[in-house]
């Protein structure tokens, strides 16, 4: 490799370095957009969550009626708890049948 060889390699690394800075920068401009977008969702989300009203389930065996608000702290159950998002393991607190036995109120 002569003088000018050299000199032209050492552009084009140089130039390579160059764009590599630029993508890395672009790449973690777009990460933080993506970021602040999943925040956003994670945002209305919640909202949507508290504003939507859920639904209460009644058991269709012994007529005891599961409400979201008040949950079934005994079972395990928080209030707050959607009837959707109770554990497929967990039964009727009064008849013992499970969630399949259940319907919307
Ligand atoms: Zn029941």
């Amino acid at each position: 490799m002569n003088k000018e060889e050299k000199l032209k390699a050492k552009k084009i690394i140089s130039k390579k370095n160059l764009v590599y800075e630029i993508c890395v920068k672009k790449v973690m401009k777009i990460k933080n957009n993506i970021k602040k977008i999943l925040d956003f969702f994670d945002i209305i989300h919640k909202k949507i969550k508290g504003v939507v009203k859920m639904k209460k389930y009644v058991c269709v065996v012994c007529g005891y009626v599961y409400d979201p608000e008040v949950g079934d702290t005994d079972g395990g159950v928080a209030a707050g708890t959607s009837f959707e998002e109770i554990p497929e393991e967990w039964v009727c607190p009064v008849c013992g049948v499970g969630k399949d036995q259940f319907e919307e109120a």
